[in-house]
């Protein structure tokens, strides 16, 4: 079933998990121990992140440097059908446009539609750590945008070839990303709302958000939505912190602001022990109120880490 059904035909507040794909090398069991302890929340749907290709210079045989190419967690497509085969739960796989060119895309879509996944998360993908700002694969696309609505021709039965007979049309129901504390590019907020409200015009259904620490953040940012004119149901993205490393690591890479009463918290801490417990209460707390809320679903940022999740879930529902 599509995500945007779930919304709409759900008694309550639902939850939903994102994952990441393992490191190359490593066996889906580390999935599966992910997963399994949360499947008895009965998540509609499980999210599970894609990673572009870096670029790296090792050493070759003749000790000179060589620009290579490393695709350090592969397997998003498989790991979506994997889901569905072990959980009998949706997988909704993200879709970046950094790194690929549309034919790429095009074709992983098609992949996904045969396997029957149609949920797609579309977003843009971070600049590759040696560049400075975002720089498409040549013949790739350059906001999420493009790739909304590069989804929605194929819904329409339109691909990149055009001279294509009895095309089968695509059925994704497309989601996108928001930022409650505004995506660190944006000259301000203003600006920001105002391409989130094209993607969404564009095709995007509903809106997941980047994760929060100050709920008063998340109300304003729906409120701003709608005021702009942005109807779709919006997702509150949540993770609790987890050690007192994490206070300045997360808004580093995630631009986000930890609140100061919170962050005070952490800092008395006298270990991660005690700093995951502030963590996980924090979380229970923002997720009781969201839900108080009415918001449609609680998603949840695992980073692999199943149980400070599990216990925050198991307190609010
Ligand atoms: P866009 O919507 O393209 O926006 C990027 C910036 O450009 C914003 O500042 C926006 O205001 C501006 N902008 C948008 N459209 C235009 C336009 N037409 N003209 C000018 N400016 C414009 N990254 C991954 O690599 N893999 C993942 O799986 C992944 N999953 C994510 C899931 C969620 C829920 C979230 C919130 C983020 C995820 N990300 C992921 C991170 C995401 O790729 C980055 O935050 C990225 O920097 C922006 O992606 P976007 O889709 O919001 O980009």
């Amino acid at each position: 079933m599509k995500v945007i059904e779930y919304i709409n035909r759900r008694n309550g507040t639902l939850v939903s998990f994102e994952i990441l794909p393992p490191l190359k090398g490593k066996s889906i069991q580390s999935i599966y121990d992910t997963l399994d302890p949360l499947m008895e929340f009965k998540p509609p749907f499980i999210n599970v992140t894609y990673h572009r290709a870096e670029y790296m210079y090792k050493r070759n045989s003749q000790g000179l440097f060589e620009k290579v190419v490393i695709r350090k967690r592969p397997g998003t497509v498989g790991i979506c059908a994997a889901i569905v085969n072990r959980y009998k739960a949706d997988a909704v796989p993200h879709i970046v446009c950094g790194g690929f060119t549309k034919e790429e895309t095009e074709d992983a879509m098609i992949d996904l539609a045969f396997l029957g996944i149609n949920n797609l998360l579309i977003v843009r993908g971070d600049p590759e750590k040696s560049e400075a700002t975002f720089q498409p694969e040549p013949g790739g696309h350059q906001h999420a945008i493009d790739l909304v609505k590069q989804a929605v021709s194929m819904n329409k039965g339109v691909f990149l070839q055009e001279d294509l007979t009895d095309v089968m049309p695509t059925d994704f129901c497309i989601g996108v990303a928001g930022y409650p504390e505004k995506h660190y590019e944006a000259p301000n907020m203003q600006s920001d709302l105002q391409h989130l409200k094209e993607k969404v015009d564009a095709g995007g259904e509903y809106i997941i958000t980047q994760m929060f620490f100050d709920n008063r953040k998340f109300f304003e940012f729906v409120r701003l939505c709608r005021e702009a004119g942005i109807t779709v149901p919006i997702i509150p993205g949540l993770k609790p912190i987890t050690s007192r490393k994490q206070m300045n690591t997360l808004p580093r890479l995630f631009h986000v602001d930890i609140p100061h009463e919170f962050a005070a918290e952490l800092e008395r801490a006298k270990s991660d022990v005690e700093a995951k417990q502030i963590g996980i209460a924090w979380c229970i707390q923002q997720c009781k109120e969201l839900v108080k809320s009415g918001v449609p679903l609680l998603h949840f940022y695992t980073m692999s880490h199943p149980g400070p999740v599990k216990e925050v879930v198991s307190h609010v529902f």
